[in-house]
């Protein structure tokens, strides 16, 4: 279903006021040759295209000059085999219900990913993770459409090449690939994953339940609701360094707030730097750092793209004069062309 010059204030969870040439409602994978042919109608108009889920990891940095494709695909399987359960799921799935419906019934696995954002399509794109669980860990495979030639593809888990927040479908190869499905694969032979901060003092014989629920618990505590103040979780991804540059910084910051990642490499927690450099509050028009969560930028309620562009700029300038760190956004920036930089997009706003 397409419309035309619509607004996306609704879709993306900052919340921000744009709008886009044209959209199309992804419901039934029967519309996919329709799909197909808008997409190409688009391309041969060197029009952009952006697939988009719940639109909680993306900032909008002006309107869109193109098609989106809001993705709403649903249907959950379930197949059992001896060792394990394989969910097979469609890409709009609430993930947040998928984890509901998992730990209901006794499929574990899911429990630590609990309340994270979103649609299931959007899980593989940049490997969500928390509290010591990734995607990566539970996925089997991946099902994909390429929007121009219509050609159904899968993916194994190895060839979706997950690493921190990455996977092949941030790559240039993978732009045209839509996600239709996921495949989980959860082992019957469950054991927590209980080692990460807090659920520590759960103990060894914690059930999966408790786990979800000290999850929400700890989530709805410390992260603002997305309907109530706009925002796309961790604004920045935490910085990995190497050995020289964290001894470095340990002499001059002993608390510093580290831990190991791979072999002779470390992720700082960006959440403490931006803390530390006092930032917390820090606002600029509608945009502000949150005063509890350094690493979430808010919209409280007017900012406009240009106000959370200022912002992160500012944020990443006083976090690499002070720290020598540089910060990546974890958040995925989309302007009229479709993806792009901070870098690229704090120099168009300071230019006109
Ligand atoms: C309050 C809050 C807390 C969060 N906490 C976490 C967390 O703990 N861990 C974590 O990892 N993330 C977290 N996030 C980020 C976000 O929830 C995840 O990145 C989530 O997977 C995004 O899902 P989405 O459906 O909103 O994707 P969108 O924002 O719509 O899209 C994200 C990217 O995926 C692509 N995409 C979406 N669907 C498809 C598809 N079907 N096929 C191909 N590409 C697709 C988009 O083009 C875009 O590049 C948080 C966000 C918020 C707002």
């Amino acid at each position: 279903m397409l419309s035309k010059n619509a607004s996306l204030k609704k879709l993306n969870s900052f919340g921000l006021n744009v709008t886009t040439k044209t959209i199309f409602l992804l419901t039934h994978e029967n519309q996919l040759p329709e799909l197909i042919t808008a997409v190409n109608v688009a391309k041969n108009n060197h029009q952009p295209v952006l697939i988009l889920g719940g639109g909680t990891n993306i900032l909008f940095c002006e309107n869109f000059n193109g098609l989106i494709i809001k993705v709403e695909l649903s249907g959950i399987d379930l197949v059992e085999t001896h060792d394990h359960f394989f969910l097979n799921v469609s890409a709009g799935e609430n993930w947040h219900q998928l984890v509901v419906y998992a730990t209901q019934n006794n499929i574990r696995g899911l429990e630590n990913l609990a309340l994270i954002p979103g649609v299931v399509g959007a899980a593989p794109v940049q490997n969500i993770g928390a509290y010591g669980v990734e995607f990566e860990q539970i996925c089997e495979k991946v099902k994909v459409i390429d929007l121009i030639t219509g050609k159904l593809v899968t993916l194994s888990n190895k060839e979706c090449e997950f690493s921190y927040r990455y996977s092949i479908f941030k790559t240039k190869q993978m732009a045209n690939a839509l996600i239709t499905s996921v495949t989980l694969k959860l082992k019957k032979n469950w054991r927590p994953q209980n080692s990460y901060g807090a659920l520590k003092a759960l103990g060894e014989s914690v059930t999966a339940q408790q786990i979800f629920t000290q999850v929400c618990e700890i989530r709805k505590e410390k992260l603002p609701d997305i309907h109530v103040l706009g925002n796309a979780g961790s604004f920045f991804k935490n910085p990995i360094v190497g050995e020289t540059q964290l001894s470095h910084l340990l002499k001059t910051y002993p608390n510093v707030a580290y831990y190991p990642y791979k072999t002779g490499e470390f992720k700082l927690a960006a959440a403490w730097l931006i803390d530390h450099a006092k930032l917390k509050g820090f606002q600029i028009g509608g945009a502000l750092v949150h005063q509890q969560h350094a690493l979430v930028l808010i919209n409280k309620g007017n900012a406009s793209p240009a106000d959370v562009l200022n912002l992160a700029w500012h944020v990443r300038e006083v976090v690499q004069i002070k720290f020598g760190v540089l910060l990546e956004h974890e958040v995925c920036f989309i302007n009229k062309n479709g993806v792009t930089t901070l870098v690229k997009e704090i120099t168009r706003v300071r230019s006109e």
